[in-house]
């Protein structure tokens, strides 16, 4: 059986008459910049997300990018984030000339830890980027507390975590900015790239909508610098038509990392120490990964890829210790449970399709590799 890591294609069978309707639409009209078609995504997206105010941009990077830009984030400036995450994440810091101060994650949840944060902060401190990695919101509580406290500006990586929840809160709307992501292979995933950046804040939405028009209000008056950071009305037509389905897929979602975990436990595996399932919070997780923790794991993923199954790791190597960032002087040992992470996790196919005979075959697959082994 063939168990792919993401199948966007069945995806795409059971909605194509109305993306394909969306998207011609916007061919008819010939209006691809801007206009009704991504306001009307903005102002889907931003409610979704418990926000005033959606600013369409170009991909989930533009979206951290233009918002440290908004918040004035440059030269010498530090921004304190996790090491464990996409590159983009720490990449955006420093293209604008800031420095990355990297926190270790709690190894519950991957995501930032709070309570090593505040001894971070120094002078220079600026904004705070936590991270809601693979679809389970950082501990926003405490660094909402902290944020305060210290008087800094909190920007979320909410790029795999449209429609999480804290505490009955939504990811993207306890920062400044909420930045999330619509790469094809996000829950909510655009044709191509995308973004947007919600918030409650009239005057940074302002900012935003300038800067991503190079800077320029009126037309062609240019108040700032900003750059080219527009999300396309093709890509803007297709997210709108797929929101009406996010509910549905994240529920799905959500009972296919049930189903795992259940079908693990049967197994045995995790009272062995062989394969330690995501702990199941109260919050709302929306699974756009489903991590284990597993022994030999690179084995697996070879044993697991023989058998036809897709998967992957988030993300070899964390940020530290890339060679781009070797000028930080973080070594081996600094961040040990994001370095712990990365050798230990995988991710398996969860997908919103996902069939409850092909679970059982990744479980069948991965148990037999564990009897193999011994
Ligand atoms: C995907 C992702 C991004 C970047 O989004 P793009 O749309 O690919 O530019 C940033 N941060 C995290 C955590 C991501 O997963």
């Amino acid at each position: 059986m063939k168990v792919p890591l993401l199948d966007l294609k069945t995806q795409y069978v059971a909605i194509k008459d109305k993306v394909d309707a969306a998207l011609q639409e916007v061919v008819d009209s010939q209006l691809f910049i801007l206009g009704s078609t991504v306001q009307a995504c903005e102002q889907a997206i931003a409610s979704y997300s418990q926000c005033e105010y959606g600013v369409g941009v170009s991909s989930g990077t533009d979206a951290l990018l233009i918002s440290l830009m908004a918040e004035g984030v440059g030269l010498d400036d530090e921004v304190i984030t996790t090491p464990y995450t996409f590159f983009a994440t720490a990449g955006s810091i420093v293209r604008l000339g800031a420095k990355p101060i990297f926190v270790d994650i709690d190894p519950v949840t991957y995501n930032i830890n709070p309570h090593t944060l505040e001894e971070k902060i120094t002078a220079r401190t600026k904004v705070i980027m936590p991270v809601h990695l693979f679809g389970q919101m950082a501990d926003m509580k405490l660094i909402v507390s902290i944020a305060e406290k210290h008087n800094l500006c909190i920007i979320e990586d909410a790029a795999q975590a449209i429609g999480s929840e804290y505490e009955g809160q939504r990811a993207g709307s306890f920062g400044a900015y909420g930045c999330l992501s619509f790469f094809p292979s996000k829950n909510l995933g655009a044709f191509g790239d995308g973004g947007m950046v919600v918030t409650k804040d009239s005057v940074r939405a302002e900012k935003l909508r300038t800067l991503r028009v190079h800077g320029s209000n009126p037309k062609y008056y240019h108040q700032m610098i900003g750059g080219n950071f527009r999300l396309d009305a093709l890509q803007a037509a297709v997210v709108t038509v797929k929101l009406g389905y996010l509910d549905a897929w994240t529920t799905a979602r959500q009972q296919n990392a049930k189903t795992y975990t259940t079908l693990f436990e049967n197994t045995g595996l995790g009272s062995k120490g062989l394969v330690k399932t995501p702990d199941i919070l109260t919050n709302r997780h929306i699974f756009n990964q489903y991590i284990i923790r597993a022994f030999q794991r690179d084995k697996l993923r070879s044993f697991l890829k023989e058998k036809e199954i897709g998967t992957e790791i988030y993300y070899p190597g964390p940020l530290h210790l890339q060679k781009c960032f070797s000028y930080l002087g973080c070594r081996q040992g600094d961040f040990p449970e994001s370095e712990k992470a990365e050798q230990e996790t995988l991710a398996l196919p969860v997908y919103p399709e996902l069939t409850t005979e092909q679970i059982e075959y990744v479980v069948d697959c991965i148990h037999e590799f564990y009897r193999s082994e011994k």
